[in-house]
């Protein structure tokens, strides 16, 4: 039975891709009310409709870092809310600490139509990630990952102790071990080939240490450059990885079953 699924509306980075966006997920679950919207890159909002999801169903976004292929599309999210067709619900929205910042620069470059009403805002400061939070019916659990000075990753605790991770943007890091520890699903950037590494991000090999490290059950390699193909990071990925691995390309739906 399908009780769950995440879907990946932007598996792509900063630098054009066809069919590898800017990053944006949305995660859908029995035991959450309404849709959850990971990242919110540029292309976000526009693919919600190629996966039935209106502006009245999005209930939540929660972001892990304000690089903008991870968080432009919040402009639009805000001004197409202002649209009385829209009919948009009210909105939760859970970031770093820098919110406040992009908020006000959003307002200072595009005016009050780039504001956000009906909305409560929860700032996800670093030392709180390890008691978590509760997000509509599971558990959201983060830690400080080093990439920018106030980026995060995230953990989803859904019921039957099932966890689901998402990276973000991370290089290594020693405490994303214990936050992804034992998760069905860990979606992962995997920005670069391993013989092309970049500080601050991950690649293939580092990302299937880390699951394999984490005992992760299904290992999801997202954040993908134009230099690195998918298929080439999945093989470099099982040679650090002994888990189910899947690749994610814009549109691509992974379902999450009850235990
Ligand atoms: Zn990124
Ligand atoms: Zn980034």
């Amino acid at each position: 039975v399908t009780i769950g699924a995440w879907t990946v509306l932007g598996a792509g980075s900063a630098l054009p891709k066809s069919g590898f966006g800017p990053s944006g997920h949305i995660f859908e679950h029995d035991a959450v009310e309404g849709v959850t919207l990971f990242d919110c890159g540029p292309g976000t909002i526009r693919a919600l409709d190629d996966h039935g999801v209106s502006l009245a169903q999005l209930r939540r976004v929660v972001l892990t870092h304000f690089h903008v292929d991870h968080c432009l599309d919040l402009a639009a999210l805000a001004f197409a809310r202002r649209n009385p067709a829209a009919a948009a619900a009210a909105l939760e929205i859970y970031a770093p600490a820098g919110i406040q910042r992009v908020l006000e620069g959003l307002e200072h470059a595009f005016g009050r139509g780039a504001t956000f009403d009906s909305t409560t805002l929860t700032v996800l400061e670093p030392g709180r990630g390890n008691a978590g939070i509760d997000l509509g019916g599971v558990g959201l659990k983060w830690a400080a990952n080093g990439h920018t000075s106030d980026s995060i990753s995230i953990a989803l605790e859904l019921p039957g102790a099932v966890r689901v991770g998402y990276t973000g943007d991370t290089g290594p890091h020693p405490d994303l071990e214990d936050l992804m520890r034992g998760a069905e699903l860990l979606v992962c950037e995997c920005s670069f080939h391993d013989a092309a590494a970049v500080t601050g991000h991950l690649t293939p090999e580092s990302a299937g240490q880390l699951a394999e490290r984490a005992g992760v059950r299904r290992l999801l390699l997202t954040h993908f450059y134009p230099m690195l193909d998918a298929r080439e990071a999945r093989a470099l990925a099982a040679l650090a990885f002994s888990g189910t691995l899947e690749t994610a390309r814009d549109g691509s739906r992974h379902r999450l079953q009850d235990s």
